[in-house]
């Protein structure tokens, strides 16, 4: 998976520097946040922006059983 630099950004600051999921800073976060994949790249999804969320560490380890929840 590669996600850009300036693609990080633009997500970035779409997402305000918050999660997108619990909508924390990533400022107050110890560690820099990471890109979830709405739509996980193993069932087709992409690299694109619109697949990507900001998510910090807590989130993005939630969303695998969300993932796993999904009804496709
Ligand atoms: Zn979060």
């Amino acid at each position: 998976m590669t996600i850009n630099q300036a693609l990080r950004q633009r997500i970035r600051r779409r997402a305000r520097f918050l999660c997108e999921y619990c909508h924390s800073s990533e400022e107050a976060s110890a560690a820099l946040f990471t890109f979830d994949h709405l739509l996980p790249q193993s069932l087709g999804g992409t690299d694109e922006e619109e697949n990507l969320a900001l998510a910090c560490h807590r989130c993005n380890g939630r969303r695998y059983h969300f993932v796993d929840g999904i009804d496709i």
